[in-house]
């Protein structure tokens, strides 16, 4: 259903549409010289040693998960408050993910929680910067010092996210954005993996191109690796985005500030908190929670009704380890991680894109404000 204000829309300028059609015009589609730049520029902006652009973001977080060398039965600890790939990739390689509960406040992986999950088979810790607020990484890399574990950063919704003067994504042993185009900059598909770490660059600039060994001049496959490329036609399209990230990254913020303004006086919602002590929030998306008393029958209520005005909102996001997959494969059951459910019964994404207006805000806003209401009264 086309929705009169969409949840998200991406947005393309003319000089991104032209540095794509010239990509068009010329001879290299792939393999050539826009990865090259769309990787020198991710690097230089998060300010690591490395990029290495990939197909997607899922991707991107498979060939770090790989190039840790895990074993069968190796667990790597995650949060449940998440998008499902940030625990399929362990599936992939045959380890297991360890859910940790989530901070109600922060919605990130909750640090206090984390050292009780731990055992002889933990090998790594797989940190969400969910919505684009920075994990809280202090306490996570003690935590990893102290017990030997990697960290790898799935930033995917976090490009441009600080904290303590480092960015979201290279903090870790490696990070990984993804450019679908709900995320802060898009190629239409596309991710990206930083590291500082020449082993993991080389290793999974092999794996992107069928385990490959990029130094042999011959097509000498040295392991099972994958076609995860990314064209050069994408590429041009991040290149261009990047260049103006800042732009972007102000709107957003702009956009997040106008609806904490608009929704201040609403006693029914939880708003997500402008302020990240010591760094920048990304903003991904605009998250509200309604208040603890209500339930999940009406928050479903109030998204049908609001959808049903024209007004595009999600879920955001259905527990990973409440997935029928995950269910069936680890038994989970409801109240297994009741911060992380609580939330996400309670949770409404609202309209949010670099170009929503404020005359839009106002709209989604009102509505929300009136369905709300009523959902007290009229929802089952
Ligand atoms: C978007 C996203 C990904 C990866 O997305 P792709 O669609 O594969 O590019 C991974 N983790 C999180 C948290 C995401 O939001």
């Amino acid at each position: 259903m086309q929705m009169r204000i969409p949840l998200s829309s991406p947005d393309v300028s003319e000089p991104e549409i032209e540095a794509v059609v010239s990509v068009l015009r010329g001879r290299t589609l792939s393999q050539g010289p826009k990865i090259v730049e769309f990787e020198k520029m991710i690097s230089d902006f998060v300010g690591t040693q490395f990029a290495v652009a990939v197909n997607t973001g899922t991707s991107g977080l498979h060939l770090c998960i790989r190039a840790l060398n895990l074993k069968s039965g190796d667990e790597v600890i995650t949060s449940p408050f998440s998008f499902i790939a940030s625990a399929n990739v362990m599936l992939y390689e045959r380890a297991s993910p360890v859910f940790v509960d989530i901070d109600p406040v922060t919605l990130n992986i909750d640090p206090a929680k984390i050292e009780a999950a731990i055992t002889d088979r933990t090998r790594a810790l797989m940190i969400v910067h969910v919505f684009g607020r920075p994990a809280p990484m202090d306490e996570i890399k003690s935590i990893a010092l102290k017990h030997g574990l990697k960290i790898i950063e799935d930033a995917c919704e976090a490009l441009g996210a600080e904290t303590r003067g480092r960015m979201a994504g290279s903090i870790g042993e490696a990070g990984v954005f993804a450019f679908y185009p709900n995320k802060q900059i898009t190629t239409g598909e596309g991710g990206a993996i930083v590291t500082d770490s020449e082993d993991i660059r080389d290793r999974v600039i092999q794996l992107r191109n069928h385990g490959r060994d990029p130094r042999s001049e011959w097509f000498e496959h040295v392991e099972l690796g994958y076609n995860y490329r990314i064209s050069d036609i994408n590429c041009a399209l991040g290149v261009e985005q990047l260049r103006r990230i800042d732009e972007i990254l102000t709107l957003r913020e702009g956009v997040a500030t106008r609806y904490g303004e608009m929704l201040r006086d609403n006693s029914d919602l939880i708003l997500p908190n402008m302020e990240f002590e010591g760094g920048r929030i990304s903003w991904f998306v605009y998250v509200v929670l309604l208040k603890a008393d209500f339930r999940r029958a009406q928050r479903d209520w109030v998204i049908e009704q609001l959808k049903a005005e024209g007004i595009g909102c999600g879920r955001y996001f259905a527990p990973i380890h409440l997935q029928p997959l995950y269910k069936r494969l680890f038994g989970y059951i409801e109240g297994d991680f009741p911060i992380a459910e609580d939330v996400a019964d309670r949770a409404i994404a609202l309209p949010f894109f670099n170009r929503l207006t404020e005359t839009q805000q106002w709209e989604v806003c009102s509505r929300l404000t009136n369905v709300v209401r009523r959902a007290r009264t009229e929802a089952a």
